[in-house]
């Protein structure tokens, strides 16, 4: 297979948009190159005694806007080139969906099933002491997330460490994805699956574009396939089959199955709960390489794993008429190219993942502000809606049940508050990439989302002059 580099990729996603903005070359490659590469050794004492060296990297693309922002993964994947590349589809993911932070990510290069939970918390407490030594964290100045291997717990670890040393009024803001009990916010572990959901319904109520790929509008009745059913694939699965979509495909690490009748996907987690693995469920057929899930029949196509999955190499084979990136940077260039010459909508990653970075700035607002959402505002408004009842109840002669008036009456908590923030942040964006592609008229979403990206970075750029 060949080997694409990522940052390559990235970059010519970045080249073909942006021909079509004003900046100069200068203004363009500024924008373009990684600011800060921090590239960081340890050693790790195993649970055997044994000694470890672990690899890790922390790329700060764009001091545009501070902090930067950016999850930290943990694969055996993980090298400088990859941090590179997320590091700048953070930047313009930001600067897409308007949350004013620069572009950042972070990668230890571990397999973390090799590793113990004690050993797991070792890595990253030692990872996190070595970006403070470096000013490389900090709630005004770079703060991680969770990202592919990484969750809540490591978030958790991470905000600990941080308070040890350099504790003051707003350092639980030096990362997002915590527990809430460190100062993490309902609905952050769902975001991004639910920001891929909210994406997939606004492309398909386009009449237009739907009507271009021969769909009828509406998430209903949709065939879709995901790969990885993780944190981002789960929630994103669980919201469209909650709309009435049909899951047919699941590629996971130990192999990949289809059934063109349906899969019902809490009994297929059940399912992997118990056996070990999703091969063998219900009257599913197991295809013969994970990556064979990419050509399986179906309207909606999710990658929702690892990027470079959709290649020069299979894109002429991939039948979806959607593809929807819930992963960052699944498809390469060229295979881009491919899939939009036969005429599929490709919904970009920096727009359809943004989700989980739209969520960790709702966060990192709630800890520096230091009040929970809805806090001030929930009872007074339940007191208000229950008067306006009271009245339409004398007016009609009517009486509401006590279930009828808690619906009628709920005031917005923060889980409320988190969810319509994330819903309008997701469609303002869709109809921000829409308006480009019209005007420009371009053929698909990605240059449209890059252009407004690069739009966004260039003014401030522009507005802000350059230091001496
Ligand atoms: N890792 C996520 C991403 O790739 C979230 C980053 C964040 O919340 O800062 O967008």
């Amino acid at each position: 297979m060949a080997k694409y580099n990522f940052f390559e990729q990235v970059n010519k996603n970045f080249d073909r948009a942006a021909a079509y903005t004003r900046f100069d070359k200068g203004i363009l490659e500024q924008i373009k190159m990684c600011n800060t590469v921090y590239h960081i050794s340890f050693p790790l004492r195993r649970d055997d005694g044994s000694v470890e060296v672990i690899e890790g990297w922390r790329v700060e693309h764009s001091h545009h806007k501070l902090p930067t922002k950016g999850g930290i993964r943990f694969s055996h994947k993980v090298d400088e080139d990859e941090t590179m590349a997320l590091a700048a589809l953070m930047s313009y993911k930001c600067a897409l969906v308007d949350v004013p932070f620069g572009g950042a990510k972070g990668g230890v290069k571990i397999s973390r099933r090799n590793y113990s939970e004690s050993e797991l918390e070792r890595i990253t407490r030692r990872y996190t002491f070595e970006l403070i030594k470096k000013e490389f964290i900090g709630p005004g100045i770079d703060v991680p997330a969770p990202d592919y291997g990484t969750g809540a717990q490591e978030m958790g670890w991470i905000v600990d460490t941080y308070r040890q040393i350099k504790d003051d009024l707003n350092s639980i803001a030096c990362v997002t994805g915590k527990p809430l009990a460190q100062g993490g916010i309902r609905g952050r572990t769902e975001a991004t699956g639910r920001g891929v959901y909210f994406g997939i319904r606004e492309a398909v109520n386009h009449k237009a574009d739907m009507d271009a790929l021969g769909l009828p509008i509406g998430i209903e009745g949709k065939t879709f396939c995901v790969q990885g059913l993780g944190n981002v694939g789960y929630h994103a699965s669980k919201n469209l089959t909650g709309d009435g979509a049909i899951l047919v495909g699941v590629s996971e690490l130990e192999g990949a199955i289809y059934d063109p009748k349906g899969m019902d996907l809490e009994e297929l987690i059940a399912f992997r709960k118990e056996t070990g693995s999703i091969i063998g469920f219900g009257t599913s057929q197991e295809l013969e390489k994970n990556i064979d899930i990419f050509e399986q029949q179906c309207d909606i196509m999710i990658p929702a794993a690892l990027e470079s999955q959709i290649t020069g190499e299979n894109a002429d084979r991939v039948k979806a008429k959607i593809i929807a990136e819930a992963a960052n940077g699944p498809t390469t260039a060229d295979a881009h190219d491919i899939l939009k010459e036969r005429g599929a909508l490709i919904i970009p990653d920096t727009y359809l993942n943004a989700g989980g970075v739209i969520v960790s700035y709702f966060e990192w607002l709630k800890d520096i502000q230091h009040v929970r959402y809805g806090r001030m505002n929930k009872r007074f408004d339940q007191n208000s809606l229950l008067k306006i009842v009271r009245e339409l109840e004398s007016i009609s002669g009517k009486k509401y049940d006590e279930e009828a008036i808690a619906k009628l009456t709920h005031g917005a908590g923060e889980a409320d508050l988190v969810d319509s923030g994330l819903e309008e942040t997701m469609i303002t964006a869709y109809e921000q990439m829409i308006e480009i592609r019209n005007n420009y008229e371009l053929r698909d979403l990605r240059t449209a989302a890059f252009i407004n990206a690069i739009d966004k970075i260039g003014t401030m750029y522009e507005q802000m002059g350059i230091f001496p």
